[in-house]
């Protein structure tokens, strides 16, 4: 029987509540399709603070390159907003990520039928939407140096290499040969030259991808068109910072930010968690909605090439949601019955284990 090893980061907040329902769902899976999930659990953000004083300890680095994929909750929370910048939550995640390599982010966007009433635009802008935003994690303006903060005056410096660009425009158009052929390259070029040497990568790139459409487009407009008519979208491709904020906004597309799940991937372990954070407004009351975590453990089956368990996940969640079921976050007038995150983990659960 095959066996998977999992480091599992479950993290603060809503992060161990999510975590839990998304391993009661892939044990499920698992038991069907015949093979094994052997889970280890490592501490990261305020909860690694508390015990080791440092928000991403090495037996956490440690832990997760000796896995084969990480499943991984959410990280933040009040408690640790005013610890010095290297001991933040927030940090630790940013150390992580680059310690294991993961500079590709896929975001997913897909719009459940069932749920058009979730989302605040029109059912007929959103039903049938399936895109995925492919954001550079490890490089821009969120790492480059110099950066400085003086009493009057601070700087970041936004910053790409060829070769970075490169290997994310790769996943890009890798990701777009899966689906619908086409990749929509997100910069602002008409201003930053940075964004010039983007667009020029981008395209040297694209001649080795001739099956795929490749457009252009500036970061401004590609927030105006994601709300105007978010279908005519498949691949989006892009940055650190512009990623950041066009992944958000596609997530409020789809309805809520607990349905969005994320697959980091470049190393040699994949990271998959949901794209929200620890919620700390809502931990602890059993009200969050695990579908973003338990989507990113298929996405976690996919990357293992368990693609059968994978579908049996994202099968099992639309048949949830057609019988009514509704965390509180998706609870509109089409709800049949409002349920909490355990209630919710263990239908998607048994319905993954028809
Ligand atoms: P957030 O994503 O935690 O929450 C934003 C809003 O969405 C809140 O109203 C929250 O209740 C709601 N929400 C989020 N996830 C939900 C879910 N699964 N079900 C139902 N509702 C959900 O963002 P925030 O409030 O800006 O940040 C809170 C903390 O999380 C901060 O410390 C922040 O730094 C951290 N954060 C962590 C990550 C991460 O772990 N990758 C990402 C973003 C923010």
């Amino acid at each position: 029987m095959k066996n998977y090893k999992i480091a599992v980061l479950k993290g603060d907040g809503i992060g161990p509540e999510i975590v839990n329902e998304a391993i009661k769902v892939l044990d499920a899976v698992a038991d069907k399709e015949g093979f094994n999930l052997e889970y280890n659990e490592y501490l990261i953000g305020g909860s690694a603070v508390d015990v080791f004083d440092n928000p991403c300890p090495d037996e956490t680095i440690k832990g997760c390159l000796n896995s084969d994929a990480v499943l991984f909750g959410s990280i933040g929370g009040p408690k640790w907003d005013n610890l010095p910048k290297e001991k933040r939550p927030e940090t630790g995640l940013l150390k992580l990520r680059k310690s294991l390599g993961l500079f590709a982010n896929i975001r997913p966007a897909i719009i459940f039928d069932e749920l058009v009433n979730a989302s605040t635009l029109k059912p007929e802008v959103i039903k049938g939407v399936d895109l995925e935003v492919v954001r550079e994690l490890t490089g821009g303006i969120y790492f480059g140096e110099p950066r400085e903060k003086t009493e009057n005056v601070a700087f970041n410096t936004m910053i790409y290499t060829r070769e970075e660009i490169e290997r994310i425009a790769e996943v890009a158009f890798e990701e777009a040969m899966k689906r619908k052929r086409k990749v929509t390259s997100v910069d602002k070029a008409n201003v930053l030259e940075v964004s010039e040497l983007w667009r020029e990568v981008v395209e040297e790139v694209h001649k080795r991808y001739p099956l795929v459409e490749l457009e252009h487009m500036y970061v401004d407009n590609a927030a105006m068109q994601l709300i105007r008519n978010p279908k005519q979208f498949d691949v989006i491709l892009t940055g650190n910072i512009f990623g950041d904020i066009l992944s958000d906004e596609a997530s409020m597309i789809v309805g809520s930010i607990g349905l969005l799940p994320s697959a980091s991937i470049g190393g040699k372990v994949g990271l998959f968690e949901p794209i929200h954070g620890s919620a700390p407004d809502i931990a602890g009351q059993g009200i969050a909605n695990p579908i973003a975590t338990i989507l990113s453990a298929a996405m976690m089956l996919n990357f293992l090439g368990e693609e059968n368990g994978a579908k049996r996940i994202q099968n099992a969640i639309k048949e949830v949601l057609a019988k009514g079921y509704r965390t509180k976050d998706i609870a509109s007038f089409d709800a049949k019955e409002v349920v909490t995150t355990e209630e919710m983990g263990s239908l998607i659960a048994e319905h993954a284990s028809k």
